[in-house]
């Protein structure tokens, strides 16, 4: 079986299907290098998933073979997602799932975005 984040770009997985209009979202922002929406299964009450255009499998393929243009812009509109969601002041996470150990379920790179309330610290490994 496959491992999310590594390996060719699936055209099929959901992200793609979202970026070619075949499924719906709800979108917040969108410019020429990416696109902000809110996750579907929301884990935090501000919880909006920020996607690159281009064909990115994950953080890791993102960082080896994304352009500079791209990079800048994705990383600048998820900057302007959180200002816009008014989250510069009370403060925010970002957090990106990367293969097996990291617990990706979706082979388009993503950068979580949460916020609304407290977090809590870092991150809990599941109990045994
Ligand atoms: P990850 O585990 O980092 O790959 O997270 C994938 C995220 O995508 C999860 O938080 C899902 O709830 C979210 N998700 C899956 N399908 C959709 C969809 N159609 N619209 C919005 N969010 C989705």
């Amino acid at each position: 079986m496959p491992v999310p984040g590594v390996g060719d770009y699936d055209d099929q997985n959901v992200f793609a299907k979202i970026l070619r209009g075949e499924i719906p979202c709800r979108r917040i922002y969108e410019d020429l290098h990416a696109l902000a929406f809110h996750d579907i299964a929301p884990q935090a009450p501000l919880h909006v998933l920020v996607i690159p255009k281009g064909r990115y499998v994950s953080f890791a393929d993102f960082a080896a073979k994304g352009g500079e243009d791209e990079i800048a812009g994705f990383v600048r509109a998820v900057g302007h997602v959180a200002s816009q969601l008014g989250l510069d002041a009370p403060g925010y996470r970002l957090l990106s799932n990367m293969g097996r150990d990291g617990g990706q379920e979706v082979p388009h790179f993503h950068v979580h975005l949460f916020g609304g309330a407290m977090l809590g610290r870092m991150v809990s490994l599941p109990s045994a």
